[in-house]
């Protein structure tokens, strides 16, 4: 009776619904876009979910993240996320992580040797884990699928193993770019993407005609741009097979300095012009004191026009995700 409703759309129908229900899928980021797709694939009877994040739920998410509410603030979001959704679901099985994904417990956590897992959905908010879910799925041949959302527009890519091109056919890493806490969010993208991400899951798990190209969406204008991805033939990760964030090559230079919890993360590449509109972004959003040659932004990050960040937090899980929200990465 529970899925009456999606078994009789002739796409997937009573043997689709037993499908869906012997998958996995592993949910990345429980922000706006991981904890709305979550909730879809868990109502959808999805067997099993493996939830990964390393942050806490704020009141300044609750605008756009749905399976949190007032009552979460403050914990962490994978545990959060795991209680709401066994409320709306006893059918779902659900592994949780709190923890920041890196090339170092990656394979631990996404332990092949039990069981392969179906699906990955890539809803972090850097290029830096996005990339390292790029290697992996290419390495050990795992689809997955690429999520993003800032303003009111949004981005998704459906990435097929030795079909489509990967994210770094495509995709370069750069400091500065705008994220959620620097430019806002509309609740409205997020969950247009989410559920265009969820959609594009249930396709892919059924073996059904899937999008090829990669989605843009404007939902303030109404505007939806397909845009076709070529394979890059030389690409380092897709073509050459080198694993840079996977091998931990490429993985943040992140480090404790002495005294009171203070972290050093160095930006891959930063110039004049990307630390001035920085700046100028942090200015909008609070308080930055400006040095010249560094600023400090509510006496929390200090960021060096060579590309280095100091960042005051309890702990490096924590530097991490502040850096990724304000310097975005
Ligand atoms: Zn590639």
């Amino acid at each position: 009776m529970r899925y009456a409703r999606q078994e009789i759309f002739k796409e997937i129908g009573k043997k689709g619904q037993q499908k869906l229900r012997k998958s996995s899928v592993a949910v990345v980021g429980l922000g706006a876009l991981g904890s709305n797709s979550a909730e879809l694939l868990a109502r959808a009877g999805i067997g099993k979910l493996i939830l990964i994040d390393r942050d806490i739920v704020e009141l300044s998410n609750l605008q756009r993240q749905r399976l949190f509410g007032e009552n979460d603030v403050g914990k962490p979001k994978a545990l959060a996320a795991r209680e709401r959704l066994s409320k709306i679901s006893s059918d779902v099985k659900i592994k949780f992580f709190v923890d920041d994904l890196n090339f170092e417990n990656i394979g631990k956590i996404f332990n092949l040797k039990n069981e392969k897992i179906g699906l990955i959905l890539d809803c972090t908010d850097n290029l830096e884990t996005r990339f390292l879910i790029n290697d992996f799925s290419i390495k050990n041949e795992i689809q997955f699928i690429y999520s993003s959302a800032v303003e009111s527009k949004g981005y998704l890519f459906n990435a097929i193993p030795g079909k489509t091109a990967c994210l770094r056919c495509f995709l370069h890493e750069a400091a500065g770019l705008d994220t959620c806490d620097t430019v806002g969010v509309l609740n409205t993208i997020t969950g247009l993407i989410s559920s265009t991400q969820a959609n594009e899951a249930i396709k892919i798990l059924l073996n059904k005609n899937h999008e090829k190209n990669l989605l843009f969406f404007d939902i303030w204008k109404n505007e939806l741009i397909k845009i076709k991805i070529e394979k890059n033939k030389s690409c380092i990760c897709c073509a050459k097979h080198n694993f840079e964030y996977l091998s931990g090559k490429k993985s943040s230079r992140i480090i404790k300095l002495c005294g009171d919890s203070i972290f050093q993360i160095k930006a891959k590449n930063i110039d004049k012009k990307q630390f001035n509109e920085l700046k100028n972004k942090l200015k909008k959003i609070g308080k930055v004191a400006d040095f010249g040659h560094c600023i400090n932004f509510e006496n929390k990050l200090t960021i060096f026009s060579d590309g280095r960040t100091l960042v005051k937090a309890k702990n490096e899980k924590m530097a991490k995700s502040f850096y990724s929200k304000f310097v975005g990465n």
